[in-house]
């Protein structure tokens, strides 16, 4: 126990910029979406907590362990983002669950693999918003861009990654399908 204990601790201290992913800035003050289904790879359902900041201009999500060890997606000021890109951001902190993201050593920020395993979240991500909301795909699109500009993020970042979940949406099978093969191709590992 107290080895499970110590591992979270030391990626809840690094990963708090890890996984503090997707943002927006806003004044309109939005409805808090339902949490959506999430169950993540060793089968325990995930638990969604809302973290309401009053001095917080940006809505996020974090997706951890809790110091009881439970699996849990943190959400941040959610009613600063429109009720598609709450979903999306759900859906993204999601998918470090299922992919077994959150139990993994912390790549070093801005690393390949920090990048990659971001492309994977937001991939499933969009992957989910097809299947369970696929009429707020533009919405998604318009929150994501409006993001990353507002939070400085160069234009060729925010193409790169526009272009990666718009790939995924057109060609790829079902999120439980890419799901799979994202843990087939770790075990290979
Ligand atoms: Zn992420």
């Amino acid at each position: 126990m107290s080895l499970f204990h110590r591992k979270y601790l030391s990626i809840g201290l690094g990963g708090l910029g890890l996984i503090l992913c997707e943002v927006a800035f806003a004044e309109i003050i939005y409805p808090v979406v339902t949490p959506p289904v999430c169950i993540n790879n060793l089968g325990e359902t995930v638990s969604f907590i809302s973290r309401p900041t009053n001095r917080s201009q940006v809505a996020a999500g974090m997706a951890n362990r809790d110091s009881d060890g439970n699996p849990v997606i943190y959400r941040v000021s959610y009613e600063l983002a429109t009720p598609a890109f709450q979903k999306f951001v759900d859906f993204h902190e999601c998918a470090h669950h299922q992919v077994g993201h959150v139990d993994q050593p912390h790549p070093p920020r801005n690393s390949y693999d920090h990048l990659m395993n971001e492309s994977i979240a937001d991939c499933v991500a969009i992957l989910r918003v097809r299947e369970e909301d696929n009429e707020s795909y533009r919405l998604v699109i318009d929150g994501l861009v409006d993001a990353m500009t507002a939070i400085g993020f160069p234009k060729t970042s925010t193409d790169s990654r526009i272009s990666n979940v718009n790939n995924c949406y057109e060609n790829y099978g079902s999120s439980a399908e890419f799901i799979e093969g994202v843990l087939n191709s770790e075990r290979a590992r």
